[in-house]
């Protein structure tokens, strides 16, 4: 049998409302006591005094680009980068190429991850053809594959009634349908965030409405088809509230945040930088600021990376013409972290967001949890460990990140998946 106990530290449980000193038992790869004073004779000790100990965190959101675009990332090297970022599951979007609309993409994409990634990969598959927004996908025979949603995130579905008959076919097979939520006629060329900044920088604008205008759709048609729908990368003032009251009339809504949309307004933009280009793009300071109270207040549930490695080649080119997205794994937690240092949200309330939340979407129950039995995905934190970013001494494939060379507080130490561990900071990624 094999067993590890992980010792004195600060352990943080949203499943079961715990935060206390308590050592952890692993054993068979499943949660076996979490207890004061444990003594276990034979276990492999982690010793985690002054640390955090958590559920690995459930990431909603991810773009790990194979099959098709293996020079920007894969499903081994997307897998090593969540693991020491402290994620333990991760769902990845469809836009891949070919795109996963079809149940053996499913099945490829799970197979390759049992084979090649450290973390639990969990694929959401198209709701359209090719991502088209025309013709339904077969969504029961890809759930059935192994698909946990469905979403045609990177695009929108313009047409409404395909959208209604997507909620509607996803409600049957009771599946959450992700949205990407920006109406493209609205959005138009803009490259950045429509107000003072994109008039200082001549270019085009992306208003927020073009985010509220399919939000606001898309929860009518959530409440006309009593669907789940989970807004991805809400980034606006407007769809905070949107999502608020729709919530309060009893719409079966959740939605995510990025790292990034809740650190950086789109002034990170002034210096043409195209690691600050991103879909939705930056906003306002006020936008930040709603979107930091709709993930405290639980309005937002929880804190996706949307993870979107781009290679070097095509970032560096003129604002205008680079690909949207940034990493996210390694630089979640300490990038969030910030908001626990301000007061703004408590430890447990937020690794409820980082894990436990995103189980919950996916109806999970056996992840991100540390309630006895549960699966043993642990990660061990340190909330103030300092560090500098450096995108090449990471794992990812892909350097675009907006805080290369920036000094970090908050890392992951140990990854555990299954009873494994999988990463560890010193040693780096041990597994697979
Ligand atoms: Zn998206």
């Amino acid at each position: 049998m094999s067993r590890i106990l992980i010792r004195g530290g600060r352990v943080l449980d949203p499943a079961t409302n715990r935060d206390g000193l308590f050592d952890v038992l692993i054993e068979d790869g499943k949660i076996a006591a979490v207890e004061a004073g444990l003594e276990v004779p034979g276990a492999e000790t982690i010793d985690a005094h002054g640390r955090w100990v958590t559920p690995g965190f459930v990431d909603l959101h991810t773009h790990l680009r194979e099959p098709g675009q293996e020079y920007k990332e894969d499903i081994a090297s997307g897998g090593r980068s969540a693991a020491a970022g402290g994620f333990t599951t991760v769902c990845c979007m469809a836009n891949t190429h070919p795109v996963n609309d079809d149940p053996a993409m499913t099945d490829y994409i799970l197979d390759r991850a049992r084979q090649d990634s450290p973390v639990r990969v969990l694929p959401i598959a198209a709701a359209t053809k090719n991502l088209e927004g025309k013709v339904m996908t077969e969504m029961a025979a890809l759930q059935k594959a192994g698909a946990v949603g469905f979403s045609d995130d990177g695009k929108t579905i313009m047409d409404g009634g395909v959208m209604r008959r997507v909620l509607e076919y996803a409600r049957m097979i009771d599946a959450p349908v992700s949205v990407h939520a920006e109406d493209c006629t609205l959005v138009g060329h803009g490259v950045v965030n429509e107000g003072p900044v994109s008039t200082r920088l001549g270019l085009p604008g992306n208003p927020c409405a073009a985010e509220t205008v399919l939000v606001a759709r898309d929860l009518l048609l959530a409440e006309l088809t009593g669907a789940h729908l989970h807004v991805g990368h809400v980034s606006s003032a407007g769809a905070v509230a949107l999502i608020r009251q729709a919530r309060e009339r009893g719409v079966h809504v959740t939605a995510e945040v990025t790292p990034h949309h809740l650190a950086l307004t789109d002034e990170a933009t002034l210096g043409f930088d195209t690691n600050a280009k991103m879909a939705p793009p930056l906003r306002s300071a006020a936008d930040v600021r709603a979107c930091r109270e709709g993930l405290a207040d639980g309005t937002i549930d929880c804190i996706a990376t949307d993870h979107a490695p781009h290679a070097p080649h095509e970032k560096d080119v003129e604002f205008t013409a680079a690909p949207p997205g940034v990493l996210g794994f390694e630089t979640a937690y300490p990038v969030v972290m910030d908001m626990v240092r301000n007061g703004e949200i408590t430890p447990l309330e937020l690794i409820r967001r980082l894990a436990t939340n995103g189980a919950r979407i996916l109806k999970r129950p056996e992840l991100g949890s540390l309630a006895v039995g549960a699966e043993a995905d642990v990660v061990v934190l340190d909330p103030e460990r300092e560090w500098t970013y450096d995108p090449a001494k990471g794992f990812s494939k892909s350097r675009n990140s907006p805080w290369t060379g920036q000094r970090m507080t908050g890392r992951a130490l140990v990854t555990i998946v299954g009873g494994r561990v999988v990463y560890d900071v010193e040693r780096g990624v041990i597994a697979p």
